[in-house]
């Protein structure tokens, strides 16, 4: 070291700057959440170029996302002040390899300005090989065999190297199409993700001059969240530090969560084997999280087999218990979460202030942020959702979207574009230009161009008739939309069918495929909160229109997974129920790999909360329209009851509705406690004996009730109840603030501020008290 060594040292304690002052030689940081690795990691990168020991050429640093990324470019910035120009090699495995490829692209048969495929060209390009070659794609899904072809690219196996085993997948038909794809890509000048990082391993291990070159350059190592490396990446790594060994690994065993994509937990755990005389670095203060917060997620983690096993202790002492709710339905937990970070928001928690920058829900699947985002849309509170696009702006949801809006209105062109070849009818761009053609010339929509191009015959064979079914089609759909004859989520859903775009997800063998069928159940579910398919549709293009990023605090909606190396004050856990959480994959698996790595992701999810964290189920979960009764996760079972409050949900039927969620299911060393908790308070407010109550008795909407209160089967219909009173201000979509009036079982008289008095159903209704 030339230079002295800076502030940054002085935050940490002695296991962290023994990390950080192990310069040279390869060094593991293996710890539990929390415990700053990442802090570590940052500063040693800070320590090199402070003291000299390596120019920021000479560093390089991968972590798992841009935003890590992007943070730790922040931090150490700040950290080193102004003291030393340029900034190390810092992205991820995926932003470094193009870097590099870009150079020796050459090497593997690419120019230098090769195009990078996204999952849709690559599907395109599949599919187009595998007609080209008389596979039978019905049997052989375009999809299914990209998938397989990821994963080989992850293990590192070019076609040449796929083993034997492997190869006879498919009837040997997937290691010929990948052979082809890469052929292909070449001729295309372009390649796809996994490419990225195959070829510059392949790159690595048949030149030996550039990696020299390489080995040479990058002195220093550093590798955030180590445990979530695939054999390429960890193939990669070794290549580059083989010479000088100066690597610096992070990452905790308990945290591994991305196996599902190849991931190989053994990495890290094989370190000292791959890298002799390592430095091996134990910390074992959480510096994030609360002593409850700490203890709930251990005790959880606690139930996996086949751990290092870690300790972990914080100083952090006291603080809320990590707080447990159940409510009747999703949307009811939607509504409740909204009004929990808003109270949070204005201090009224017996907390502080809780900005809502300071905020997120991690949720466990995509197709969960809906009902948030609907709630908070219509409340009005400000949020983002990180790492994927929001709701309505996915793929599958615009384009059911746009089959709603033709049903509604079939001169909508933009829609037609949309979806006239989705799913693949063989109606390519020639055909679609042949129908623009004579939409124009004839001073029409295209629904209508397309009916004259049918009746003239302006097509060939197959095209003609899908175009003909898609006319007949949409002018079926938009006769029953005007008859009303059905619900609108019937016809939302038969639409959806007949269209074949449904069919289309279902047989689609992807690992994404899932969660865009479950999107659009999620879809439907939400129309359910709609007096009818238009007023859906103007709903959601309000949303869109509201697009235009607005300054200031949000909430953040992320996934479990997006949430990695993350941290915020208060974190909502919602959604935990079997078959959600963990999912019904890994519940389906034979073996406990599957539930193993759910567990940890429930251990990441609850190590992102500093001072408070909420976990949530729903008794019910409307799908299609009909309620499934879901039982709480078992993971609710593995928390600690001392670190655990079990909240009583506000409001005199919520009161109800929650006791009814946990009888039914909650798990048994909770479920005690929160049963005779809420039915006190049911009883306290006189619950049972309310006219409210007795209403819903009276109309059957509450069955096998009998005091004292006995829920284990209660059903309630929902759409019996109404939770306002006369005199209580609400907000409607349309019509705006008004006062009840009177209420007359779910419909209201409500005399509105603007619109006068009107009769509404209770549903489409808000309280504005809030
Ligand atoms: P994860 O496993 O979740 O990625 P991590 O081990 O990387 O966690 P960090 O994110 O680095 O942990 O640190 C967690 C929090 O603790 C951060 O807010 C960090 O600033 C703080 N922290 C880390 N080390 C110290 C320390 N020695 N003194 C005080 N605070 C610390
Ligand atoms: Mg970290």
């Amino acid at each position: 070291p030339t230079r002295p060594a800076g502030p940054y040292l002085e935050g940490l304690n002695p296991a962290q700057r023994a990390a950080v002052l192990a310069l040279d030689g390869p060094v593991l940081m293996l710890a539990g959440a929390g415990t700053g690795k990442t802090r570590a990691l940052t500063a040693r990168i800070a320590h090199l170029l402070v003291t000299g020991t390596a120019r920021p050429q000479e560093i390089l640093a991968v972590t798992f996302t841009n935003k890590a990324a992007r943070e730790m470019k922040d931090r150490v910035g700040r950290l080193m002040g102004e003291t030393v120009e340029g900034m190390p090699w810092l992205g991820t495995f995926h932003s470094v390899c193009v870097k590099l490829l870009r150079r020796h692209a050459e090497l593997v048969g690419l120019k230098s300005n090769f195009t990078i495929l996204d999952t849709d060209d690559q599907i395109r390009l599949m599919k187009q090989l595998i007609v080209a070659d008389g596979i039978d794609e019905k049997r052989w899904p375009p999809r299914m065999l990209a998938g397989l072809i990821d994963a080989w690219k992850n293990k590192a196996f070019t076609p040449d190297k796929v083993p034997l085993a492997d190869a006879g997948a498919f009837d040997h038909k997937g290691i010929d199409l990948y052979a082809a794809y890469q052929r292909r890509l070449l001729d295309l000048n372009a390649c796809d993700f996994g490419d990225l990082l195959l070829h510059m391993v392949t790159i690595f291990q048949t030149h030996a001059d550039v990696l020299n070159q390489y080995q040479r350059r990058f002195r220093y190592i550093l590798v955030d969240e180590y445990q979530d490396t695939n054999v390429a990446q960890y193939l990669w790594l070794r290549l580059l530090a083989a010479a000088h060994r100066n690597i610096c690994c992070v990452g905790d065993d308990d945290q591994s969560i991305y196996g599902w994509r190849g991931a190989e937990v053994g990495n890290i755990l094989r370190f000292e084997q791959d890298f002799p005389g390592a430095t091996v670095v134990k910390l074992e203060q959480n510096y994030r999280s609360t002593e409850h917060i700490l203890a709930a997620a251990s005790g959880v983690i606690a139930a996996n087999t086949g751990r290092l096993g870690k300790t972990l202790f914080t100083d952090a002492r006291g603080g809320e218990k990590v707080r447990l709710i159940g409510h009747w339905d999703g949307e009811e937990e939607a509504r409740w979460i909204g009004e929990e970070i808003e109270a949070l928001q204005r201090g009224t928690r017996g907390l502080d202030r809780v900005g809502l920058d300071a905020q997120a829900i991690l949720v466990r699947a995509s197709h969960q942020m809906r009902a948030f985002e609907d709630r908070f849309l219509t409340i009005g509170l400000p949020y983002r959702v990180i790492g994927g696009p929001r709701f309505y702006e996915r793929l599958e949801i615009r384009d059911a979207m746009a089959y709603f809006r033709l049903a509604v209105s079939p001169d909508d062109d933009l829609a037609f574009e949309r979806i006239v070849n989705t799913p693949k009818r063989g109606l390519g761009d020639k055909a679609i230009q042949t129908v623009q053609k004579v939409a124009r010339a004839n001073g029409v929509g295209l629904v209508e161009g397309a009916r004259l191009v049918v009746q003239a015959k302006l097509l060939g064979g197959k095209g003609l008739r899908e175009l003909a079914l898609l006319v007949d089609g949409i002018d079926r759909w938009h006769s029953q939309v005007r008859a009303e004859a059905d619900t609108h989520q019937e016809l939302a859903e038969m639409i959806l069918d007949e269209s074949g775009y449904t069919g289309m997800w279902q047989a689609d063998k992807t690992p994404e495929a899932p969660g865009r069928l479950e999107n659009l159940k999620e879809l439907v579910k939400a129309l359910d909160n709609f007096e009818n398919l238009q007023g859906f549709l103007e709903h959601v293009a309000l949303i869109m229109d509201n697009e235009t990023e607005q300054e200031g605090e949000k909430v953040s909606i992320m996934t479990l997974h997006a949430a990695k190396g993350l941290e915020f004050p208060a974190v909502f856990l919602p959604g935990w129920e079997d078959g959600l959480f963990p999912s019904q994959r890994s519940m389906d698996e034979s073996g406990l790999k599957g539930l193993e790595e759910e567990r940890r992701l429930a251990y990441v999810g609850i190590t992102r909360a500093e001072a408070l964290c909420t976990i949530s189920f729903a008794a019910n979960r409307r799908v299609y329209g009909q309620w499934q009764s879901a039982l709480p996760s078992r993971f609710i079972d593995e928390l600690p009851v001392d670190h655990v409050d079990v909240l009583t949900p506000p409001g005199l039927y919520g009161g109800g509705y929650g006791a009814a969620g946990m009888a039914a299911t909650a798990s048994p060393k909770l479920r005690e406690e929160a049963m005779s908790d809420l039915h006190q308070k049911a009883v306290d407010a006189d619950v049972y004996n309310s006219p409210g109550w007795r209403r819903l008795q009276a109309r059957g909407a509450v069955r096998g009730l009998s005091q004292p209160i006995e829920t284990r089967n209660m059903v309630i219909d929902l759409d019996a109840v109404s939770a306002f009173t006369t005199g209580d201000r609400v907000f409607h979509q349309k019509f705006g603030y008004g006062v009840i009036e009177g209420i007359e079982g779910d419909k209201l008289d409500i005399a509105f501020d603007k619109a006068g008095s009107k009769k509404v159903v209770a549903k489409f209704i808000v309280s504005a008290d809030a």
